[in-house]
């Protein structure tokens, strides 16, 4: 094994400060150092209470390959990989499997704080070599410090859910990867009336008076309070979608390929999920949502549009789930100029 090589691959790996180019590296790494010739980056998460895996990348046919994450996978139950499953009931850092068709896998769990999120399975056809399990378990064990910092990064500590700097990143991705690929022939008030089309959508979800949970049961509880609505937001949303905590008690959800009527109907059943939740001591906690289609406009203009339909829910009686296109259309809104333009840029967004 070449010392240059294994730099040059420790250069790259530690050179980024995004999940997928850090996978993509330390693919490429398999594949150059140690010649792995099947392997996946698998992702394992919770869509409404089941645990699920899905593949971010793999190796196949010497190459690198990735998933879009416009067709990202809606995952598998995670039982239809006995070998994955009985590695982390066993809490092992590796496990291989010598499979039917006389392949054998190895499947290695990137345990961070007890917690399983990220997992490679690499596949050889013959038992793995010491030199081989040496190799990899050094690029792993970067791989797993890497990957740590990554999360804590992204992530809010207190909910474990996707920070606000994430969100800014992922959004801004999102629509310029909209805007690239597919110019919009309808205008807005045509997209608008076509009630079957899907888009994405962008929901700002405040909860109702949580200064006073904070007065009355103090602080502590406040935060169990932000923890179970992080938890209620995970249960209520599916994989594909995305949500984030912006800050303080405001989450944002970016909600994939949904009709208008989809969309409504999940927002809703969140907003529902919320009210009939019993939180410990607290009793009952309320929210309430905007929301907005993502077009082609701007990052700042659409969160705008969604923040201005929160403010409307909050002015009409909160605990309640309201559309800018909807409230628009029944003159009860007006676009707003000021938010419209970029002069919003420098303006704290209203009322956050
Ligand atoms: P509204 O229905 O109008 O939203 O009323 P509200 O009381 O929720 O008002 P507002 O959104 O302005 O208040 C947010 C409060 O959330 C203020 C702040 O003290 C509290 N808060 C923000 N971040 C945290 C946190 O991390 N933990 C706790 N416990 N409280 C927080
Ligand atoms: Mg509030
Ligand atoms: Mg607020």
């Amino acid at each position: 094994m070449m010392m240059g090589s294994l730099l040059d691959h420790l250069v790259e790996i530690t050179g980024h400060r995004d999940h997928d180019l850090l996978d993509v590296s330390v693919m490429t790494a398999l594949l150059n150092m140690v010649g792995v010739k099947h392997a996946r980056v698998l992702e394992l998460f919770q869509s409404r209470g089941d645990l699920l895996i899905r593949p971010r990348i793999w190796i196949s046919d010497g190459k690198v390959q990735t998933v879009d994450e416009e067709n990202e996978h809606a995952g598998e139950p995670i039982v239809m990989f006995p070998g994955l499953v009985n590695c982390i009931a066993q809490r092992k850092n590796r496990m291989e499997e010598a499979r039917d068709d006389g392949q054998h896998a190895l499947w290695i769990p990137i345990w961070q704080n007890d917690k399983v999120s990220t997992c490679l399975e690499i596949v050889n056809d013959t038992p793995f070599s010491t030199q081989m399990l040496q190799v990899m378990e050094g690029i792993l064990s970067v791989y797993r410090n890497y990957q740590s910092l990554l999360d804590y990064s992204e992530r809010d500590s207190l909910t474990g859910l996707l920070n606000r700097k994430t969100f800014d990143e992922k959004f801004a991705r999102m629509i310029h990867a909209r805007s690239s690929d597919q110019p919009s022939t309808l205008s807005e008030g045509e997209r608008r009336q076509q009630a079957d089309i899907k888009s994405q959508w962008l929901a700002v979800i405040d909860i109702d008076h949580f200064k006073r949970v904070n007065d009355v049961f103090g602080h502590l509880y406040g935060d169990e309070v932000l923890i179970l609505v992080a938890n209620v937001l995970r249960a209520s949303f599916r994989s594909q979608d995305r949500v984030f905590r912006f800050g303080g008690e405001e989450f944002v959800v970016l909600l994939r390929s949904a009709t208008l009527a989809d969309a409504q109907m999940v927002f809703e059943r969140f907003r529902e999920n919320v009210a009939q939740y019993a939180f410990p001591q607290v009793g009952q906690v309320t929210v309430s949502v905007g929301f907005a289609s993502i077009s082609q406009e701007t990052p700042v203009v659409i969160l705008g549009r969604a923040d201005q339909a929160l403010y409307y829910a909050k002015d009409h009686g909160r605990n309640q789930v309201c559309y800018y296109d909807a409230l628009l259309d029944q003159g009860l809104l007006h676009a707003d100029k000021k938010v419209e333009s970029v002069e919003f840029f420098f303006d704290e967004p209203t009322g956050s």
